[in-house]
């Protein structure tokens, strides 16, 4: 059983969307106020992620067997590859007071939504299919086979977001900046965070 903490804000979307990108810069804005979510992935690293950090790199041997002993709040496969947000990743984040932070795709924030961490949940929205394509070659982390899959996962995703109720709001990013203050001011707005509690742009 994990224990209640502030409630965990969930970003969710499809890859490639700007996920990660909005969820690095909100922890380097408010360092004090967010923590990281550190996921299982059976997937390999890519170029500069590090274990225990970005994810926590796993086997699927070890995952199922994880799964077995109930170490998981949710599990889902994603392009092949099985992803879990451990029971442990929220309770070390939920331990240091922080706001637990979870980048998961859809069919984990269905199983979130059946428990009782009542978080926030936020879709971050590309522009287009054709832009998401175009970032996801700009990225240059999958090959073509994978990048496909992403695509195709994708347009379902977007189905799911744009359905009314599935998630408290809405975030296209076409532009990142615009994207950020939305994301922010829907933070201030729904959390106990403040303006204050930012770190000055002078000390980033
Ligand atoms: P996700 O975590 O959702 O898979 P990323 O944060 O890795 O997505 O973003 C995918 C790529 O798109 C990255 O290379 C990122 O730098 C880029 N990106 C993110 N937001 C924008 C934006 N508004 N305009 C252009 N490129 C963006
Ligand atoms: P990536 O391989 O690009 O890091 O992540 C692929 C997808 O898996 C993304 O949609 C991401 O949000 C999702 N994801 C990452 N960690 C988890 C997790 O712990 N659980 C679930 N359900 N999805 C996750």
């Amino acid at each position: 059983m994990v224990q209640k903490g502030p409630r965990p804000l969930v970003l969710c979307g499809p890859s490639g969307s700007g996920k990660s990108t909005l969820q690095k810069r909100l922890l380097k804005d408010f360092p004090d106020k967010f923590g990281f979510s550190v996921s299982h992935t059976t997937r390999s690293p890519r170029a500069g992620e590090k274990d225990g950090v970005h994810y926590h790199f796993t086997t699927k041997e070890d995952m199922l067997t994880a799964i077995e002993n109930d170490e998981f709040i949710e599990t889902a496969t994603f392009s092949g590859n099985m992803y879990g947000t451990s029971k442990k990743a929220v309770e070390e984040v939920r331990r240091t007071g922080r706001i637990c932070v979870l980048d998961i795709e859809i069919e984990g924030v269905k199983q979130i939504k059946q428990t009782d961490l009542d978080p926030l949940l936020v879709f971050i929205m590309p522009p287009s299919i054709e832009e998401l394509e175009r970032r996801l070659r700009k990225r240059d982390t999958e090959d073509e086979e994978a990048l496909q899959k992403r695509l195709e996962t994708a347009r379902c995703e977007i189905e799911y977001g744009n359905v009314p109720g599935n998630f408290h709001i809405i975030i296209l990013n076409d532009r990142l900046n615009k994207a950020y203050e939305e994301l922010r001011e829907f933070i201030l707005q729904n959390t106990d965070v403040a303006e204050g509690d930012e770190v000055a742009t002078k000390d980033k």
